[in-house]
């Protein structure tokens, strides 16, 4: 988990919200669905990003249950602490935290979220669909889904910063010929990677029979 996404402890997110793109706390109006940040001047989406906040609060909450569940044990795991077996069964306080992530990050992602966000929205889901398949609440498709989505957004968030950096006029001639070649080189190389999980993802949606896939921050 990127620790720059979490938001100060005593945020109420019914009265402010940090900005998705520059974390600015933003006061939230009487009225309306969006928002319009006054530090960056970008707009978001309120109930969209309370769910994330939501999301990720249960989130973190569920691993911090593990974490201690692990450390409990017979005082001598704790340099040992490892997940559990997936045929264990989970604590049920662990499983109604991750079910509560997983269902408002599911409502975060029918709507724009920054780059970040989506990505670790992925990524959570990614890990709470690894931890539920094995235990049948919800399929090893579904698992198999959410772990290449957050491989996807990793893929697109590098082919983004490489397009960034050959937008810019090379610093010197030479180097900055052989440099762009490389990044020119990877950018090919992701962008086929991409192709082939955007083919996959849609197959994988087909197959579960997806009503809402979550939108990418760029689509
Ligand atoms: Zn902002």
């Amino acid at each position: 988990m990127n620790s720059d996404l979490s938001r100060p402890e005593d945020l109420d997110t019914d009265v402010a919200l940090p900005c998705p793109y520059c974390d600015t706390a933003v006061p939230l109006p009487d009225t309306g669905d969006q928002v319009l940040c006054p530090s960056c001047g970008r707009r978001f989406d309120i109930a969209i990003q309370q769910a994330y906040a939501r999301g990720e609060d249960a989130f973190l909450s569920a691993a911090d249950l593990v974490l201690r569940a692990a450390y409990r044990g017979d005082g001598r795991s704790v340099f040992r602490a490892k997940a559990l077996p997936d045929s264990l069964p989970l604590p049920p306080d662990v499983i109604h935290a991750y079910q509560r992530a997983y269902s408002a990050l599911r409502v975060a992602l029918r709507g724009t979220l920054s780059d970040e966000q989506y990505l670790s929205a992925n990524r959570m889901l990614a890990e709470i669909t690894r931890l539920f398949a094995p235990r049948s609440i919800v399929s090893p498709l579904e698992a198999e889904y959410w772990a290449r989505r957050a491989v996807e957004a990793i893929v697109q968030q590098e082919l983004d910063r490489i397009r960034e950096r050959l937008a810019v006029p090379p610093a010197s001639p030479v180097f900055g010929h052989l440099q762009r070649l490389h990044l020119r080189l990877r950018g090919r190389r992701l962008s086929q990677t991409l192709a082939k999980l955007t083919r996959q993802l849609q197959e994988l949606e087909d197959a579960i029979g997806f009503l809402d896939p979550p939108r990418p921050p760029s689509g």
